[in-house]
């Protein structure tokens, strides 16, 4: 089968599409027929060799996915012929098939699209654990969502919007701001003008980007605010005194740290928003496999307006 592996670290030139042999499931798993596939940042990050996890070479990148179960290993959940999206492959994702744990895959709603179901893995379940896992985000509160235009931004805004949250979201730009009012965020503010986050007074803040921002958000905060730190992509100077003024809480959250058990009801949140149309997946620009270099670049440009896919 046709897949993009990685033989070397480095930067995009190392995504080769290339001709690798087709995985078969063992006890417990599953053989899926890929239909899209989500990228995100941390693919990008993880093929330079430099980021905090390192996969050993070579090998196929890639979380996210959404296809038909093609076959399934003995006491494995799914049967032949349905359709699954996938966060986390025995292999990775980037290529025609991949075999999933059951543990890692989920029913496809019928009313979603396999481009659909290729954008929740990363940023649904990272937009959930960040909103009620880290942040404890309560009804009628107030959260900005710094960095809301992008993969897990579009799926925080509707999370928090089904959970009764008052919801301020940040973007590049004005094209970036009219696609957050699509979102239907309270307010939509553009996180490249001055001045942007005065006035505000958040309880909770999901930040995106914490290099550059959280000083800003310990001065916004509210009082006993909490701050949710996502991503971040660099050192920053501040002064904790502000954490002590206000008894403010910065947490930090990984998704590789969430355990089986959370990771089942999770998701089992997700199906019940995805039934009630709460949650739509949002899907952005889509790119051939074999061009995946080209897709990594988009993802860490800014503007993206929803989930980068690839197309098998
Ligand atoms: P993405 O789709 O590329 O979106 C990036 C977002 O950051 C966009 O909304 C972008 O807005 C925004 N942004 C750009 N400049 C900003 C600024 N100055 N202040 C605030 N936001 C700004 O990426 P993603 O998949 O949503 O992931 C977002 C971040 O979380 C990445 O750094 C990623 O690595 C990280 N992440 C962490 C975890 C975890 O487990 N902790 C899981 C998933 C993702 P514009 O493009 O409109 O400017």
């Amino acid at each position: 089968m046709k897949a993009i592996q990685v033989r070397a670290y480095g930067g995009p030139e190392v995504l080769s599409y290339t001709e690798v042999s087709a995985p078969s499931p063992g006890p417990g798993q599953i053989l899926v027929a890929l239909k899209a596939i989500g990228v995100n940042p941390v693919d990008v990050y993880l093929h330079t060799g430099t980021y905090t996890r390192k996969i050993p070479l070579p090998y196929v990148p890639g979380s996210d996915a959404a296809g038909v179960v093609e076959a399934a290993g003995a006491g494995a959940a799914f049967q032949p012929g349905e359709r699954v999206y996938v966060n986390g492959a025995v292999g990775g994702v980037y290529a025609e098939k991949a075999v999933v744990e059951t543990r890692r895959a989920f029913a496809l709603p019928a009313a979603l699209s396999f481009e659909q179901g290729a954008a929740i893995g990363v940023p649904f379940a990272t937009a959930h654990r960040a909103l009620f896992h880290s942040g404890r985000a309560v009804r009628g509160e107030t959260v900005l969502i710094h960095g809301a235009s992008g993969g897990v931004g579009v799926a925080a805004v509707q999370l928090a919007r089904a959970a009764g949250l008052e919801v301020v979201g940040t973007a590049g730009g004005p094209d970036g701001v009219a696609f957050l009012k699509t979102l239907g965020v309270s307010r939509a503010l553009d996180h490249r003008a001055p001045d942007y986050l005065d006035g505000l007074s958040p309880d909770l803040i999901i930040e995106m980007l914490a290099n550059q921002n959280l000083a800003e958000d310990l001065r916004i905060a509210a009082f006993r605010g909490r701050i949710v730190i996502v991503g971040s992509r660099g050192p920053l100077t501040l002064d904790p005194r502000a954490t002590m003024t206000k008894d403010l809480t910065v947490r930090g959250m990984s998704l590789f740290n969430m355990t089986d058990p959370e990771r089942a009801a999770l998701h089992a949140d997700l199906a019940q928003g995805f039934a009630s149309g709460a949650l739509k997946p949002a899907v952005g620009q889509k790119f051939p496999l074999a061009d995946a270099a080209k897709a990594h670049a988009a993802v860490m440009a800014s503007g993206a307006r929803g989930k980068i896919v690839l197309l098998p």
